[in-house]
């Protein structure tokens, strides 16, 4: 039996959890401030439950844009993200000093290896998680595994073909109107004017957030063909109509042209997450458990 730490660190709060894939034992749960304090925090949760008995690996699921590939000089760094202090921030080296095995992906990523286990894409080849939140953020795994290559994928900023008539410049500080300038939280506040959650669902102001995330949704089926498409995440957790809207407007996107995708297949492909807010910090403990799996030592193997 393992003892296993893993960290979601998202872009506005951190979980830190203890337990196996599949069992959470102890969380602990904080706002993400500035680098420094968030880590320590966050390795001072771990220190603390070693003081009972050991932890045999830490598993870190991190906002993005981070360097997932082992062996790269700055594995383990944020890169180019927007938010205040974080560009640079060396992850993986603040978890150095517990000396124990480290793994590393994206919270997306992770949140899909979750899903992909234990909840609604199990028995999937290509899985793809998407988050719709304060960002937009999108986890890929192909033929089970997370995609890593040039990066990561970044979904939550690719372009999109805009609705007919919708002039809204979008919230992205890097791109404007990428996806998630123009659906996530931030800019669905800007677009309506108020939160999301007063805005009716008859109201005609979904029809083009609808239009972009079926655009969006549409893109994926084309580009990565996956049986699932699992979409957690604020915006359409708590605006249940928008994901049913986007859904039944990808058949006309896709023209005819995927025979397979029904709507009735669309319907069982596009689903929300079974695992709720467990989905990052139970990845977290998988990634965990694949670093402690990928260390040779006979000591570790059970
Ligand atoms: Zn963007």
């Amino acid at each position: 039996m393992h003892r296993l730490a893993g960290i979601e660190m998202g872009g506005t709060h951190t979980v830190v959890v203890l337990g196996e894939p599949g069992r959470i034992d102890d969380r602990v749960e904080f706002d993400t401030t500035d680098p420094a304090e968030t880590l320590g925090r966050a390795v001072a949760v771990i220190e603390d439950w070693r003081t009972a008995k050991p932890v045999d690996s830490v598993g870190i699921a991190s906002f993005g844009p981070v360097r997932v590939a082992r062996g790269a000089a700055d594995y383990g760094t944020i890169l180019d993200t927007p938010k205040p202090g974080w560009r640079g921030a060396e992850v993986i080296a603040a978890f150095a000093p517990l000396g124990c095995p480290l793994g590393l992906d994206t919270d997306v990523n992770a949140a899909a290896l979750a899903e992909h286990r234990f909840g609604a894409a199990q028995g999937c080849q290509n899985t793809v998680y998407l988050t719709i939140g304060t960002g937009l953020g999108g986890g890929v795994l192909v033929a089970g595994k997370p995609a890593h290559g040039l990066l990561h994928p970044e979904i939550g900023h690719m372009r999109l073909r805009r609705a007919a008539g919708d002039r809204y410049k979008g919230h992205c500080a890097f791109h404007g109107d990428c996806l998630e300038g123009l659906i996530a939280g931030p800019a669905l506040a800007a677009r309506f004017g108020t939160h999301p959650s007063r805005v009716d669902p008859e109201n005609p102001m979904w029809e083009p957030v609808a239009h972009d995330l079926a655009e969006l949704l549409a893109n994926l089926i084309l580009t990565l063909s996956p049986e699932r498409i699992v979409v957690g995440g604020g915006v359409t957790g708590h605006q249940p109509h928008l994901l049913p809207m986007a859904r039944a407007r990808v058949p006309a996107l896709l023209g005819g042209y995927l025979r397979d995708c029904t709507p009735e297949v669309l319907k069982a492909m596009i689903v929300p997450p079974q695992l709720g807010d467990d989905a990052g910090p139970v990845g977290a403990l998988i990634l965990a458990g694949e670093a402690l799996a990928a260390i040779p030592s006979p000591s570790h193997r059970h």
